[in-house]
């Protein structure tokens, strides 16, 4: 049976860059709504259109028509056995369309560790946050620096500060995730899938408290 695991916590927490290491450690395909919004973006598609203006002021792209992206995204051929799932579902309405593809899918949530850190925190790992060009790797200043200044360590392309994680717009991420989607950790909670991580810890402990749980 497919494994699909929802990581849960607010922007800057470390969610993509866990997932990241988590797919390589698991060989479940990482499936970011944000990193598709992304693309779409890039590619000027109508639904990058739609999304950034949303984005740019750091509200949620409606349910909508966020659905129907993971569902395509979640009905291709690699994610067969499974997915990590980072930033999607972020509203109840989506939890409870998740529940309902994967049910198609003759699957359903295994496992959503919760990363937690205190909104101070999360200020100074946004701001200092680098993304890469091509793939979306991520990287921090200070945290996990690049080998290379400027420079993505895996494909070489350039790294670039998102428009969304200048300051007075992760305020307003953080305060939507708070309204909107704090309310999953209690919908998981009740349903006995949530295990909750300290985000505040380094990178290589947060990984291995999450591959603890996976291994449960
Ligand atoms: P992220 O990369 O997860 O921080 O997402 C960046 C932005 O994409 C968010 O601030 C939203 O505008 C949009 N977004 C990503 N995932 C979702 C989602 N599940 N529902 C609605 N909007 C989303």
């Amino acid at each position: 049976m497919a494994t699909y695991i929802v990581l849960l916590g607010p922007p800057g927490v470390g969610k993509g860059t866990q997932a990241n290491i988590l797919s390589k450690k698991t060989g479940l395909v990482h499936v970011s709504s944000g990193d598709l919004f992304r693309e779409n973006l890039k590619n000027e598609t109508d639904l990058g259109k739609l999304a950034r203006s949303f984005m740019d002021k750091g509200e949620l792209v409606p349910d909508d028509v966020t659905i129907a992206m993971i569902k395509d995204r979640l009905s291709r051929p690699d994610c067969k056995a499974g997915a990590i799932l980072d930033g999607f579902p972020r509203t109840p309405v989506q939890a409870e369309a998740l529940q309902k593809m994967l049910a198609n899918f003759k699957g359903d949530v295994n496992l959503v560790p919760f990363i937690s850190a205190a909104p101070s925190i999360l200020i100074e790992r946004v701001s200092g946050r680098w993304t890469c060009r091509a793939k979306g790797h991520i990287y921090h200043q200070k945290f996990n620096p690049p080998v290379v200044a400027g420079r993505c360590d895996v494909d070489g392309s350039e790294l670039y500060q998102r428009d969304d994680d200048k300051a007075e717009t992760v305020a307003r991420r953080i305060n939507v995730y708070l309204e909107q989607t704090m309310p999953l950790v209690a919908h998981y909670r009740s349903q006995n899938k949530l295990v909750e991580v300290d985000g505040t810890q380094p990178i290589e402990q947060v990984t291995n408290a999450l591959l603890a749980e996976i291994k449960k």
